[in-house]
Parts: C-alpha cells; sequence; structure tokens
C-alpha cells in the first residue's frame, strides 16, 4: 500500500519509511513502551476516517455527516467497557499525556497540590515535571520508594498526604517492576480527601488480561494508552465507575483540552480491543510477564543488580551504575549491536536523568514477534556480555551477529503494510 501511494510521489519520505521497516527488522526492540500492531491495527490507521471532524461526542457532535463516526466511536467504547470491566470510557485523548491533562483539568485549580511518584523512583512526566505542565501548573509533592526493598514506601506516601492534604493522588509509573497495590492508594486517598488517579499507561494489558489487580472500582478515575502494552494503535483513553467524574472528564477532554478527535485513530484502538478480548491476547500477556521474567533472572545469574530483585510484570530495571558504567553508555552500546532500549534513572540516582545509572528493559514488542523463553535468556546473556565487555570491539562484533541471528528467525512481515 505505501509502497504503491509513495514511491512515485514523494520518494524522499518513502525511503525513510522503507529505512525504518528495516531498523525495526533488523534490531531487537525492547523499550517497555513500545509494541507492534497488527496489519488490521495499521490499516484502519490509514482508514479514510482521518478526513472527518467530529468535535463532540457520538450523536451530539457538532458537524453534521458523523454518522459512521458515530458508530466507530460507540463500538471503540463497547468494547472498552467489556475489555476493563468498567462503566464509562472516552476514547478520545491523542495520546496518555493528554488523557492525563483532561484529569489535572477536571479536578485541580493552578497551585492545587497532589502526590505523584518521584520522576527518578518511576514516575511519568506528567505526574509532577517541572518541565511539564503538571509541575508548572500544580503543585507537585513526591513519594517514592524505599531504599532497601525499592517498592513504594507507603509509610512515608501516608505521612506526606496527611501533611500536605493534596485534592489528588496519582498511582502510576513508567518504570516500576512490581504490581501496584490500588486498595492501599485508595485507602490514604479516602482518609485525606483525595481524588485518586490511576494511570495505568504500562499496565493496562497486563490489567485487562487479569495479569495484574484492576484499580478499576478502587481509584475514582483512570487513564491509559492504548499502545503500550495494550498493543492498539498510539493514543490514550479514561475510564471511570462514577457518573459525576464521567461528566467532568467529557468535558474537559473536550472542548477542555483537545478539539476534534483522531477518528481513524478511534477506530484503530476498537480494532485493538477487538483482539485484546480474544482469548489469544491472555496468552500473549502471560508470554510478556514469563519473558520479563527469564530476563531478570538471568541477569541476577550473571550477576546483574537488577532494582527491586525481579519483576512481577513486563519491565526489568539494571542497575549498570553498580558495574561503573552509565546508563547512557550501555543502552548506546546495547544500540550499536542492534538492541534498543533506553537509559533510565535508578531509585536515589546520583546521575542526572539524561545520563541515568540504570537501562529499562521491556519484553512486550518482542513477545508479539513470538520470541519466547529461550530467546529472552539468550538475549540477557548477550547484554551480561555486553555490559562485561563494553570497551571490547571484537567482542561486540560478534554480539552484534548474534543478535543479527535472532532478528532474521523471527521475520516482521505481519507487522508492516506492503
Ligand atoms: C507513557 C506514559 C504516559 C504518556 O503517554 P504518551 O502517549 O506518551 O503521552 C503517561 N503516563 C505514564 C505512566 C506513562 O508511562
Amino acid at each position: 500500500m505505501i509502497r504503491q501511494y509513495l514511491e512515485n510521489q514523494d520518494p524522499e519520505i518513502y525511503k525513510i519509511l522503507k529505512l525504518e521497516n528495516e531498523r525495526q527488522e533488523n534490531s531487537l526492540e525492547m523499550i517497555a513502551s513500545e509494541n507492534f500492531v497488527s496489519q488490521a491495527v495499521l490499516a484502519t490507521y490509514s482508514s479514510t476516517l482521518t478526513n472527518k471532524y467530529a468535535e463532540g461526542y457520538p450523536k451530539k457532535r457538532y458537524y453534521n455527516g458523523c454518522e459512521n463516526a458515530d458508530l466507530i466511536e460507540e463500538l471503540a467504547i463497547e468494547r472498552a467497557k467489556k475489555l476493563f470491566n468498567v462503566n464509562f470510557v472516552n476514547v478520545q485523548p491523542h495520546s496518555g499525556a493528554q488523557a492525563n491533562a483532561a484529569v489535572f483539568l477536571a479536578f485541580m485549580n493552578a497551585n492545587d497540590k497532589f502526590l505523584g511518584m518521584d520522576l527518578s523512583h518511576g514516575g511519568h512526566l506528567t505526574h509532577g515535571s517541572k518541565v511539564n505542565f503538571s509541575g508548572k501548573l500544580y503543585q507537585p509533592i513526591f513519594y517514592g520508594v524505599d531504599p532497601k526493598t525499592e517498592r513504594i514506601d507507603f509509610d512515608t506516601l501516608y505521612k506526606l498526604a496527611r501533611e500536605y492534604k493534596p485534592k489528588m493522588i496519582i498511582a502510576g509509573f513508567s518504570a516500576y517492576p512490581r504490581i501496584l497495590d490500588f486498595a492501599k492508594f485508595k485507602e490514604i486517598a479516602e482518609e485525606v480527601g483525595a481524588i485518586l488517579m490511576a494511570d495505568i499507561a504500562h499496565i493496562a494489558g497486563l490489567i485487562a488480561a487479569t495479569y495484574h489487580p484492576s484499580p478499576v472500582g478502587i481509584a475514582d478515575v483512570i487513564t491509559t494508552t492504548t499502545h503500550k502494552t495494550l498493543r492498539g494503535p498510539r493514543g490514550g483513553m479514561i475510564m471511570t465507575n462514577n457518573e459525576e467524574i464521567a461528566k467532568k472528564i467529557n468535558s474537559a477532554v473536550f472542548p477542555g483540552t483537545q478539539g476534534g478527535p483522531l477518528m481513524h485513530v478511534i477506530a484503530a484502538k476498537a480494532v485493538s480491543f477487538g483482539e485484546a478480548l480474544q482469548p489469544s491476547y491472555k496468552d500473549y500477556i502471560k508470554s510478556v510477564i514469563e519473558n520479563a521474567k527469564v530476563l531478570a533472572e538471568t541477569f541476577l545469574e550473571r550477576g546483574i543488580r537488577v532494582v527491586s530483585g525481579g519483576t512481577d510484570n513486563h519491565i526489568v530495571l539494571i542497575d549498570v551504575g553498580s558495574r561503573k558504567l552509565t546508563g547512557a553508555l550501555v543502552a548506546d552500546e546495547l544500540h550499536k549491536i542492534g538492541i534498543t532500549a533506553n537509559k533510565n534513572t535508578i531509585p536515589f540516582d546520583p546521575n542526572p536523568p539524561t545520563i541515568g545509572s540504570g537501562v529499562r528493559l521491556g519484553s512486550p514488542a518482542l513477545t508479539t514477534r513470538g520470541l519466547g523463553i529461550t530467546e529472552f535468556k539468550k538475549i540477557a546473556n548477550i547484554i551480561s556480555d555486553l555490559i562485561e565487555n563494553i570497551y571490547d570491539d571484537k567482542k561486540k562484533e560478534k554480539l552484534k551477529q548474534e543478535v543479527q541471528e535472532i532478528c532474521r528467525s523471527f521475520p516482521m512481515d505481519r507487522f508492516r503494510l506492503t
């Protein structure tokens, strides 16, 4: 499709898109927030719905001609409700950050206080970073993990909540390898009269497949992305069981923070929710977790420190600072041998985020590609070998070839439009 329509008309863009296909084919994608969507999702993403303005909500649009957009959005909502067993869903947020912006707008006035997870302990930019709207317009107070267990320190969280009486508490993360106890968060939020927002951007797929406890019925409002473990198109979504909150969320998304919804993306979301409702999706998530566990276990066998001592989800955070290396160096060297991952801070990191002492690795994309525990063990050994031989060019050349061999055994044809 892309070739047919682009090769002659715009060879400059076509060439780059081809290079990107090759990059995805010839490298091992271990960025924990990425995944590969199906051809059905890709095709829907490029449908003519991109032409349609549908400001408003089904049956309450500002423009005419929305009858098909309505059907699509209603289906996306119905499927998401079934997938998460929740009463209300807004499928319009363009991204996870947009979903979070809408929640802030719905519940918080300028300068109101909220509790979020410290970025260097695994929190997200939209949970109060000073370079983000959440840290500029509101007052964040950060909780984090216990220095020994590297798991959420609920005692400190409780103390902070009582001391500052925040308007909202956010339970959620981008780099935390353990189960979140939403009930504990709720207990604290209730005691201080705070709204509990669960940001399940990373673990939405695990929750949908019932491999992680759900915040539905516990958190007041839940935000997520649709493109991480959920394996849908790039986008966001907001859920709640509370009708009053639902109304506030709808107005905060449109007209509060967005204009016209991306109807082609909402259609692709619906297709991916349909996929996630299939029994095979549960098997997929089961493998995602098994593969992450094998990664963590192999690192531990190789004497590489794993933050919190392992993983319960799809994320493995390794501490390369303990090997006198930086996250930036290891991530760059990994890239050179064909493994894509990101540098990350670890709890109490002496390095700034641009350097970091950790590398965050994830299993979702490669599990979609078809890799299993044998390959994940092999990859953990390749990464361990690299860490031990980071300045040895000959060794690195050999590791690069091993990566290429794995890539060749798992072709990517199922994940592109030709
Ligand atoms: C990825 C992520 C987001 C933001 O999603 P985008 O689609 O990149 O805007 C928000 N919150 C958490 C916890 C995330 O991990």
